[in-house]
């Protein structure tokens, strides 16, 4: 499939209200604690990565579904505000999905995610295998329900899309669905999860006999790229005052995922994202720590 220079991508994916407490310290089972502050914002991974893929250039359609309370249309809009196209992203009956944070003072976290409307997308909807065949990149996590992700898996390899996967939250994947993806980006320990292995080289190993290409990502300390054929090849993230690293994954698909849509080679195109991802920890906030491609351009240098 030529890549044009606009890189078009699809993602189906879930959107989440983020409803996040800060607090000194996490309640007990049975206590009440008196928070500092609260936000609320866009999330869920494929809220997420729309944003950094519309924020680093991409043209970008959203697949997926809002509840009919106050937060779909604000979902929407956080979508829509960014340029992401949100024709695909349905309106159910019921609550939006909604993710449930509290932040305490050293950091830490406890998450209660509620699908809501994501649980509603178990299939594709009509018009949606279109959106998926008129975009160079799907790009696919694992909050929706399985049938549907492994539908427009199978609608990308039909229309020779390419599919990229964060495997997020960990569970079993099926080779039917894995013989449809081309790029498989796990996190470390979804990689060691997948595979048995803590080791990332081993772990890339035995996943590449099940997807083609893989890139397993570190944190701090990078990531690492398997390609059939080829010696693994390490990148390296730039040193900063990590803040957030929130959606510091999603930041780096989303930019992957443009560049490489735009035809630049895995080299470069790890070296743009691994930028794109560095800018975002260094920010509070998912979606809102997320760099533009002006910004990701200047420190890619
Ligand atoms: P996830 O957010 O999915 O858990 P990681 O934590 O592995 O994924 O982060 C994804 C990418 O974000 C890394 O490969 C790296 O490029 C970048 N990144 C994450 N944390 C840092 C950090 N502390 N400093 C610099 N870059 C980071």
């Amino acid at each position: 499939m030529p890549h044009t220079s606009a890189a078009t991508v699809a993602v189906l994916g879930s959107a989440n209200m983020d409803l996040v407490a800060y607090v000194p310290v996490a309640p007990a089972r049975g206590e009440t604690v008196t928070g500092r502050d609260f936000r609320t914002g866009p999330g869920g991974k494929g809220t997420n990565q729309a944003i950094a893929a519309a924020l680093a250039g991409g043209r970008v359609t959203m697949i997926g579904a809002v509840g009919d309370d106050d937060f779909g249309p604000r979902l929407r809009a956080a979508l829509t505000e960014r340029g992401v196209d949100t024709t695909g992203l349905r309106t159910v009956p019921g609550p939006s999905g909604t993710a449930h944070i509290v932040v305490d003072d050293e950091g830490g976290n406890s998450i209660v995610v509620v699908p809501g409307a994501n649980a509603a997308v178990t299939d594709l909807a009509p018009g949606d295998a279109a959106r998926i065949a008129a975009a160079g990149t799907l790009l696919l996590q694992l909050e929706l329900p399985p049938a549907a992700v492994l539908a427009g898996a199978r609608a990308a390899r039909a229309h020779g899309v390419r599919t990229v996967l964060t495997p997020a939250p960990v569970v079993p994947l099926p080779d039917a669905l894995l013989d449809c993806v081309d790029l498989l980006v796990p996190n470390e320990h979804e990689a060691a999860a997948l595979t048995g292995h803590r080791d990332p080289h081993r772990a890339g190993r035995a996943l590449l006999e099940r997807v083609p290409e893989v890139v397993i990502t570190l944190g701090a300390s990078g990531s690492i790229h398997f390609a059939r054929g080829a010696e693994p090849v390490t990148v390296p993230a730039p040193r900063v005052r990590a803040v957030d690293t929130t959606a510091a994954g999603d930041t780096f698909v989303g930019a992957l995922a443009v560049a490489r849509a735009e035809g630049r080679p895995m080299p470069a195109a790890l070296a743009w994202a691994t930028a794109a991802a560095g800018l975002s920890v260094r920010r509070a906030g998912a979606s809102s720590a997320m760099p533009t491609r002006a910004e990701i351009d200047a420190a890619a240098g």
